[in-house]
């Protein structure tokens, strides 16, 4: 008999794992009998521990001691978020050949290099194993949560991990998703088409979304996010405040030891949770540093002014995602709170405040309701038979956090998939070459906001070769971009004009799609050049019209070879055609009004000369270029320009 399918929320700092039969989700424990599993890995002479066990014994063992990894997962080395990362780590993480990181630990005596998939398909492996010893049998099947944020490198490398420990992944989804999922599941029934906020502060995140729930279909409208922080930032900040009081007490700095640094660290987190309940904490740590005790504590009012203002980060991203998502703050109708951080008063207190006195929901457990919606979601998927009944028929759709275009003429971005586009998505374009006789084109993939590619995130790559030569404008290129459910996108490029030649990119683990962080400055930096990207952007949709226009003149002058057109008004056609392209080659990035003069100029050569040859009722149609779809992007290929 097979086992029914599992949700795992995969977190920053602890890690949920659930299943749903029998028409209801069971939160999964641990062998300790906890709900949530710290996401820890360690080392020692003699075996591996995962979860609650490497955690306890950080403080004894820390540079073997391994955290974090959703943090490294599907990322660089050498990027900023990663460096600044491991400044911080008690552990060691190197970069291996492709410039991947890699955590080096002592394991059974031997250094041994771990790739952060590995890592947390351990912590995986961990919660697959709960799951089989509460269901009695194998498990095979799981949904897996990301943040909204994550790239497509990050999800594919999440999924490899779940690969790794033997799972097959049904499907990567959002974290935020999951959460509304939990909360429509428990109210569908009363609950008629509504608008929900998830915002979702856990160790490591912040993920803030807004989706539309109606009936059973829920659609994320938009997303928005801070990956850099979390619960773990507030611990950073008492950590360094007890440091200061220790050195002003007794003249010692514990910083630059890792055990005393670890020990204070676990004390400081303990001392938060009970602060969400209590107004005063106390740390009591015997020993702590050069056989000096610490015994010291904090009041709740201490404690928010310290990170107050990590607290009011929340709200960049809340705003942001109403922004997106076009809606005002009446029309959000339930705020669904998710992560362990939003037990925090003073951050429920700032977020009722902020929707002017709406009370904020508290009836989901925030530790666990991103797991509780992975499990429904992978009853949807599954087809096992306790599985069939009680879901009803949810349908997920989900959103790309950037526009997803290809560079044409001039480096223009041209976009197919908007941002917070529902996914799964495919769209369709023609395209058209760039130079005469152009026989290959250089499709370039980018993500990001701003009409210059260069200011956007490049993808990936490739070459369509075999076009037949011909005149510029002619051939028709068709590009799909197609992004699937995980988010994982497939470009294809057709040649329609010839061979039928056709070549696909998947954009992979090793592409360079973006980190959470980068997404958030581009989102912003798109905002703040909005006025100058604005007339950038005309700028270019006028130079394709004009582009199409040129093109098209000179298509049809060949076509029509049979109408026998006197040589000198050929010549003169030929001539501003050559004319006009010479002074777009010069002008790449002109004005709409330069593009609009240079086209009335053209028009005022061409169109009498036009009337001429097909007679005075001509109308505006016979002198039409290619469609603007086909003309207004050049697969720019930058070796043709
Ligand atoms: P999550 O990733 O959602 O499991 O969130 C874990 C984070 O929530 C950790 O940083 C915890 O320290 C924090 N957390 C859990 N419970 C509380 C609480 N009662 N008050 C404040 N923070 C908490």
């Amino acid at each position: 008999m097979s086992a029914p399918a599992i949700g795992i929320d995969l977190g920053t700092t602890y890690s949920c794992v659930a299943v749903f039969q029998n028409e209801r989700v069971e939160i999964i424990v641990n062998d300790v009998g906890e709900y949530t599993t710290p996401s820890y890995v360690a080392f020692n002479e003699s075996e591996r521990l995962i979860g609650e066990a490497a955690k306890n014994q950080a403080a004894m063992n820390p540079e073997n001691t391994v955290y974090d990894s959703k943090r490294l997962i599907g990322r660089h080395f050498s990027d900023k978020e990663v460096q600044d990362d491991i400044k911080h780590y008690s552990f060691k993480v190197v970069a291996d050949s492709d410039d991947k990181p890699m955590i080096q630990v002592n394991y059974k005596g031997e250094t041994k290099r771990f790739s952060p998939e590995e890592i947390s398909s351990m912590v995986l492996l961990k919660m697959k194993q709960c799951a089989q010893d509460f269901l009695g049998i194998e498990v095979k099947d799981a949904v897996i949560t990301v943040p909204a944020y994550f790239t497509d490198a990050q999800r594919k490398a999440t999924q490899n991990a779940g690969h790794i420990c033997g799972l097959n992944v049904l499907r990567i989804i959002n974290e935020p998703t999951a959460a509304c999922i939990a909360y429509g599941f428990q109210t569908k029934m009363k609950q008629k088409e509504q608008n929900v906020m998830v915002f979702d502060f856990g160790g490591g995140t912040f993920d803030c979304s807004v989706l539309n729930m109606d009936k059973e279909v829920f659609e994320v409208r938009a997303t928005a996010g801070n990956s850099h922080l979390g619960g773990e930032d507030i611990d950073s900040r008492l950590v360094t405040y007890f440091i200061a009081e220790f050195l002003k007490k007794h003249s010692k700095d514990i910083s630059k030891n890792l055990r005393a640094v670890r020990r204070l660290r676990s004390q400081c987190e303990r001392a938060k949770r009970s602060l969400s309940s209590s107004q005063t904490a106390s740390i009591e740590l015997e020993s702590l540093f050069e056989g000096v005790d610490f015994y010291t504590s904090i009041t709740r009012a201490k404690f928010e002014d310290l990170c107050l203002d990590l607290f009011k980060l929340t709200l960049e991203p809340v705003e942001k995602v109403l922004k997106d998502a076009k809606m005002s703050k009446s029309e959000v109708d339930e705020v669904v709170l998710v992560g362990g951080s939003t037990r925090i008063p003073r951050v429920q207190q700032l977020l009722k405040e902020y929707f002017n006195g709406k009370e904020p929901l508290k009836s989901l457990n925030p530790d666990e309701a991103v797991a509780y919606g992975a499990a429904v979601q992978a009853a949807v998927l599954s087809k096992h038979e306790s599985q069939s009944q009680g879901t009803g028929n949810i349908l997920l759709l989900d959103v790309c956090p950037l526009s997803l275009g290809i560079e044409t003429g001039g480096n223009s971005m041209t976009v197919l998939i908007p941002r917070n586009t529902t996914i799964p998505a495919n769209k369709k374009e023609t395209f058209t070459t760039y130079a005469d006789n152009q026989t290959q084109v250089t499709i370039r993939i980018f993500e990001g906001e701003r009409p210059l590619t260069q200011d956007n995130n490049l993808l990936g790559n490739f070459d369509l070769s075999g076009i037949p030569p011909g005149p510029r404008g002619q051939p028709k290129i068709e590009v799909t971009y197609d992004i699937s459910a995980d988010g994982i996108l497939t470009v294809t490029a057709k040649d329609l004009s010839g061979t039928g030649n056709t070549k696909t990119l998947q954009i992979n683990q090793k592409s360079n799609r973006l980190s959470d962080g980068d997404i958030d400055r581009m989102v912003r930096e798109a905002e703040q050049f909005k006025n100058e990207d604005g007339r950038i952007r005309d700028g270019q949709v006028a130079r394709n019209d004009l582009e199409g226009l040129v093109f098209g003149t000179r298509a049809q002058l060949e076509g029509e070879k049979k109408l026998n057109i006197p040589d000198e008004d050929k010549k003169k056609i030929t001539e501003i055609i050559e004319q006009v392209l010479a002074w777009m080659e010069q002008n790449k990035l002109a004005s709409k009004q330069d593009y609009e003069a240079k086209k009335q100029e053209f028009e005022d050569v061409v169109q009498p000369l036009m009337q001429k040859i097909y007679g005075q009722g001509s109308s505006q149609e016979n002198f039409t270029a290619p469609g603007r779809e086909q003309t207004r992007a050049q697969p720019s290929a930058n070796d043709l320009d």
